[in-house]
């Protein structure tokens, strides 16, 4: 599995934050698996709302959350499920 921080609209700065906010010692560990009883490292700065549907709050901290790879790819679908996904028949269009 390759990981995919390369993503459009990801730039070198945006890399150079990501490591500073997985080595902050509140990021340390995947948010969610922490929910769930589990410490796993962290691995990607995940934008709680998708950065595609909030382009304004690319930069807002309060809206970046340390996840393990896993939970990354999990949230991922999620969110193509919650805010509709650009491939047709993936996830369901947003009715609001
Ligand atoms: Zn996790």
């Amino acid at each position: 599995m390759r990981p995919s921080s390369r993503q459009r609209g990801y730039t070198s700065d945006w890399d150079k934050y990501s490591r500073w906010f997985l080595r902050q010692p509140q990021n340390i560990f995947c948010r969610r698996c922490k929910a769930n009883g589990r410490l796993v490292r962290s691995r990607c700065t995940d934008h709680i709302k998708p950065a595609r549907y909030f382009p304004e709050l690319f930069w807002d901290q309060d809206n970046h959350q340390p996840l393990c790879v896993a939970c990354n790819t999990a949230k991922g679908r999620e969110d193509a499920a919650r805010y509709g996904d650009a491939r047709p028949g993936a996830g369901q269009k947003p009715t609001a």
